[in-house]
């Protein structure tokens, strides 16, 4: 039950001063997110690609409220692209970015987040990668899909996120399932009314494999966002049926988080990307991820205690 409290103090400013004010936190952010600049990054980047492993940065921030945020978003993604670039990290480094941080909610939001997430798509194409639109609030998916399809028209290859708690995400999956279409499923991180989404883990759960098994069976390319070892397991069983190779799909997890069962499918001869967030806006990210485990919450509780 600590989830959805933690999750609406995702959202509070309030709560956002005291958790990045306490001297306790940055040992435990830095579990998710191993830094703060490109500079940081690149060694990890480097040392998860000499393991065998895929990589998708995440420059972290969302919900921004001025133009000028917008635009300083593009450019550190424009930043990050030019440093892959030079280091020949185009092929194993994609990207993944999050609308509300090029200007969504913004007042004509929809077209500013495409306005400064094309040229990312366009340098990211250059060097031989892509970009996947992650999928945030419901709220923001209408838009979200919107400019997945219009940034296809010139970038077939860029990718996006559905969400298997939300009620109106098998359709998605069917419109998506096309040649050529990169759709990464998770479960979902969102704080979503019982209106438009699965409550209960097990439905989710089963909303995942429903989902997975129409994008294993479609003419894209599935990539199985999870840590849950059921859902694994499920996902190599539906690949096998849908007669699909190794390379014809994708496992992605996030960086910290069972660690060890990354290299154990990418030993076993699979695709394995990690998610590598980074960046000083890191508060949302890092709330979701206390929110998904409650161990989590515990240990930075009483690291705050014992320091
Ligand atoms: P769970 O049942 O939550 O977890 C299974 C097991 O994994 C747990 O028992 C635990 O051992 C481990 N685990 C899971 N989470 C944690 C954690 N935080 N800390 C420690 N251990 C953990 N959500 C979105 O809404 N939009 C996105 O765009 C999005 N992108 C994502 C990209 C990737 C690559 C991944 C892996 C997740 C993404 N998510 C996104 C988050 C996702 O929706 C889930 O909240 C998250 O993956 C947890 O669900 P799970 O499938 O791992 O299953």
């Amino acid at each position: 039950m600590l989830g959805p409290a933690i999750l609406a103090a995702s959202r509070s400013d309030k709560m956002r001063r005291i958790v990045s004010a306490a001297p306790v936190t940055k040992p435990v952010v830095n579990r998710f997110i191993p830094g703060e600049t490109v500079d940081q990054v690149i060694p990890i980047v480097e040392d998860l690609t000499a393991k065998g492993l895929e990589v998708t940065l995440d420059v972290v921030g969302e919900d921004i409220t001025t133009v000028e945020q917008s635009h300083a978003a593009r450019d550190a993604y424009l930043q990050l692209i030019e440093q892959l670039a030079h280091l020949g990290l185009g092929e194993t480094a994609e990207m993944s970015v999050k609308l509300s941080m090029f200007g969504q909610a913004l007042e004509g939001g929809h077209e500013l987040a495409l306005a400064n997430v094309r040229p990312v798509v366009e340098a990211a194409a250059a060097i031989g990668t892509t970009v996947t639109l992650d999928a945030e609030d419901h709220t923001t998916l209408d838009s979200m899909f919107a400019i997945h399809e219009e940034l296809r028209r010139d970038f077939p290859q860029t990718g996006c996120v559905i969400q298997a708690y939300l009620f109106r995400t098998e359709a998605d999956a069917r419109r998506l399932a096309a040649a050529g279409s990169r759709v990464r499923i998770v479960k979902g991180a969102y704080k979503e009314p019982a209106e438009v989404a699965y409550q209960d883990k097990a439905e989710i759960d089963k909303a995942y494999v429903r989902i997975l098994k129409i994008l294993m069976e479609g003419e894209g390319y599935p990539m199985i966002g999870s840590h849950d070892p059921r859902l694994i397991a499920i996902g190599q069983e539906l690949a096998r049926q849908a007669g699909r190779k190794l390379d014809e799909y994708e496992f992605q997890m996030l960086y910290g988080i069972r660690s060890e069962e990354h290299l154990r499918l990418a030993a076993e001869g699979h695709r394995m990307r990690v998610y590598t967030a980074y960046g000083t806006d890191w508060y949302g990210y890092f709330m979701r991820r206390l929110a998904e485990k409650p161990a989590n919450l515990l240990f930075f509780l009483r690291s705050m205690i014992t320091k």
